[in-house]
């Protein structure tokens, strides 16, 4: 890749951090190697010391790793990447290498279940509190902001409910507040949102979705700017070791070449399945920013490149109706994981969202007749005949 800066993101995603070894393969190798040999001791010193750039050993860098972080921050638009072995150490390695114990943390209320867990349960303990901010409202999370808040923490469009934040207000209040806004883009990916360039400081990914896109592996990224992520969230990382396998990262560097195909397939899915739910007699409401119907339909629009491929529904008769719909289903997998190319099928309330108080859920909006469809690659006509049979019995 010479002419960077130059290319479009579909370029970028199959040409993007490329390093050709001397046997000038084509398609990137993997480098399975623990630690990497050096000329000499003088070498050796060099390189340990800072003063000769190269790698040391796979918990500092590792070329496989290096390759996925390039292309992925080329996608972002970021100037540097951290690669770390699953979405929640990404955002437990952004945590604990920018905050201290008395700093505050405010996250939006609607945030991946464990993402709860880990800023109630761990957090915690060393120090850091979290306030939740129900909804979008900036002045709602103005009139939240402590002296002591230091992150902004919001996922966008949210999970499973997809509520979709002004990225660009939040920044704004980060900005005056003194703290920084991250944004989990894990259901949108740098395809369909770009929260850097509304201003957001860190994103993170879970790569164990769309990244990698099959189902095959766990990873995760902070994606930002050099003095963040270099320079706080690398030492960080290369001492706590979070790290990416090799493997792993091969495995995503190969998922990100079909990205923008994918989730542009796939959010094709999730509109067609979302209008069809919306006329479907055995739905209450359904939940997708690609519909005007979707409260902040307008803010996705101007966001995102379309609505994401995610669509959750409630289903008319509480948990017996929604599980009722997930059972009698015959091709969606029922399984927690999303951003597949087999389209899975989820009820929060009793899976990714269980752990949390019933009180927590509720203020969520976490209902029991809540189901959420990530929509793979399937035909339309088959995932909804599928979704028919149990919203009809
Ligand atoms: C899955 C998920 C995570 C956590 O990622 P893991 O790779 O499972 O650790 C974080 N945020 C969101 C929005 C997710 O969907």
């Amino acid at each position: 890749m010479q002419k960077d800066g130059k290319y479009d993101l579909e370029t970028l995603a199959v040409r993007a951090g490329i390093h050709r070894s001397q046997f000038n393969e084509h398609s990137e190798a993997m480098y399975l190697t623990s630690s990497f040999v050096f000329d000499n001791a003088a070498q050796a010193a060099a390189r340990f010391s800072g003063a000769e750039p190269g790698n040391i050993y796979s918990r500092f860098t590792n070329p496989t790793v290096t390759a996925m972080q390039e292309r992925l921050a080329a996608l972002e638009g970021a100037e540097a990447c951290v690669a770390t072995s699953s979405g929640m150490s990404a955002i437990l390695a952004t945590v604990m290498a920018l905050l201290k114990a008395g700093d505050h943390v405010l996250c939006s209320s609607g945030v991946f279940g464990a993402t709860v867990q880990m800023f109630n349960n761990i957090l915690a303990k060393f120090g850091i509190q979290t306030t939740y901010v129900d909804g979008g409202n900036p002045a709602d999370w103005a009139k939240a902001v402590k002296s002591e808040t230091r992150l902004l923490f919001v996922e966008t469009p949210s999970n499973p409910l997809t509520e979709v934040f002004d990225i660009s207000a939040l920044a704004d209040l980060a900005k005056k507040s003194g703290a920084l806004l991250v944004v989990d883009n894990c259901f949108c990916s740098p395809v369909l949102q770009k929260p850097l360039e509304f201003g957001a400081d860190l994103v993170i990914h879970s790569a164990t979705k769309y990244l990698d896109g099959q189902g095959r592996v766990l990873g995760g990224a902070v994606l930002g700017r050099r003095e963040l992520v270099i320079d706080l969230l690398f030492p960080f990382q290369r001492t706590a070791g979070f790290t990416l396998s090799a493997f792993n990262a091969w495995v995503i560097l190969k998922g990100l070449e079909t990205l923008s195909i994918r989730m542009e397939a796939q959010s094709r899915g999730a509109l067609g399945l979302a209008q069809w739910l919306e006329s479907h007699p055995g739905i209450e409401r359904v939940m997708y920013p690609g519909l005007a119907s979707h409260p902040q339909h307008a803010l996705a629009m101007r966001q995102q490149k379309t609505g994401g491929a995610i669509v959750s529904f409630i289903v008319k008769g509480g948990r017996e109706g929604a599980w009722r719909a997930i059972d009698n289903t015959k091709l969606l997998s029922i399984t927690a994981n999303l951003g597949d190319t087999k389209t899975t099928i989820t009820h929060p309330a009793t899976t990714t969202h269980g752990r949390i108080s019933a009180e927590a859920r509720a203020r969520a909006g976490i209902t029991e007749g809540l189901v959420r469809v990530a929509v793979g690659l399937e035909s339309l006509d088959d995932i909804c005949r599928d979704l028919d049979r149990g919203l009809r019995a």
